[in-house]
């Protein structure tokens, strides 16, 4: 048996209809950037965070950026950020002059909150919580920290639309929230695409106004902005993925909890969750010490991997300067993670397989 480790194909099948009948109406309608398609899903998109505003942007990177920017991340400013997130966090906050404080993750990969506040210094403004797999972090200790610090929250909810905690949706905390709508999202559209999320309307005004080359009126710039904005396209197709995302993160729990109930091998260390999360399984993220071994394993009973992911930021070529030893439990981590199949569509057969072979590992 040949299992991908991930795949649109089956997803897009099943909603195939309502995809195509969306994309025809807007091919035929004549207007393809910064409309109807684009307002109707930064209303419903904003409705489904629970947040007053949406502004769709190009990508969860160009999110970040604009975020970091409406909250005035400047040269020097520092951004604490977990040791193990994905390197678009990071250049999120460098490419606006931020550097990047890195905070080891704890045993669920997320931002060790215990291990915040002794890194916050006169020049901390902020905090990144990056819901890394599809959990979210602890949002109740990180919005505590930040008020008794006066410190911004921004939340990366790349790979966790839906993800609960406390009750609350993923974005829902946070002064500004990013989301990427990059395919293999589990809010993944056709092409590139991103969006932020907040309650406050100056944030969302500033953002509006950058995506679009800082203008404020048609001939009128305010500032100097960039190209970020979302096409029709995209917008009236995630609008269509929207009306599904219950569904869809709800196929990835049964299949996360298949696997957390069988997957029984003491070479392996499954994932946790966190009292009071629900998490949507953007990723299923084991863990080995005998990591190499494993991949060759599973490579040669044709299951698909992934490592999300093996170069810590801060030994990344871009972020030379830390060195190994600096984040011991961020690079253990780096060295022993591995993702296995998960997606919609997937069928019994196939997930027992994964199950029946990583058991016989
Ligand atoms: C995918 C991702 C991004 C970047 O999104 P793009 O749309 O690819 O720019 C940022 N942060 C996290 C956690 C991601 O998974």
């Amino acid at each position: 048996m040949k299992i991908p480790i991930s795949e649109r194909k089956r997803e897009f099948e099943r909603y195939q209809e309502e995809y195509e009948e969306k994309a025809l109406e807007i091919l035929r309608s004549g207007w393809y950037v910064l409309g109807n398609e684009v307002s109707s899903f930064e209303t419903e998109f904003a409705a489904w965070c629970n947040k007053k505003e949406c502004v769709g942007v190009a990508s969860g990177l160009d999110a970040l950026k604009l975020a970091f920017q409406a909250i005035g991340i400047e040269d020097g400013d520092e951004v604490l950020i977990a040791g193990n997130a994905y390197i678009a966090c990071v250049i999120g906050i460098t490419a606006n002059g931020g550097i990047p404080v890195f905070v080891e993750p704890d045993e669920y990969y997320e931002l060790d909150t215990q291990q915040l506040e002794r890194h916050i210094t006169p020049k901390t403004k902020a905090i990144l919580a990056v819901h890394l797999y599809g959990q979210m972090c602890q949002m109740d200790k990180i919005m505590e920290i930040a008020h008794r610090h006066g410190l911004y929250v921004v939340e990366d909810c790349a790979q966790a639309h839906g993800a609960k905690y406390l009750g609350k949706r993923a974005g829902g905390y946070g002064d500004i929230s990013c989301f990427s709508f990059y395919p293999s999202k589990n809010l993944g559209g056709f092409g590139d695409g991103g969006a932020i999320v907040t309650d406050r309307t100056e944030f969302a005004d500033r953002i509006r106004i950058l995506r679009n080359y800082g203008k404020s009126t048609k001939y009128q710039n305010a500032e100097a902005g960039q190209n970020s904005r979302l096409d029709e396209l995209q917008a009236g197709l995630l609008r269509v993925k929207l009306r599904h995302i219950e569904e869809i993160n709800e196929e990835r729990k049964r299949i996360a909890e298949f696997y957390l109930g069988s997957i029984k091998n003491r070479k392996i260390i499954l994932p946790r969750q966190y009292a009071g999360a629900q998490a949507v399984w953007h990723l299923f993220v084991i863990r080995c010490e005998e990591r190499a071994k494993l991949a060759e394993y599973l490579e040669g009973k044709g299951i698909g991997f992934d490592y999300h992911y093996p170069i810590p930021p801060h030994l990344s070529e871009a972020y030379l300067g830390r060195k190994k030893g600096d984040l011991p439990l961020t690079e253990k981590y780096a060295d022993e993670v591995l993702s296995i199949p998960i997606f919609n569509g997937m069928g019994q057969k196939e997930m027992e397989y994964v199950v029946d072979m990583i058991n016989a590992f």
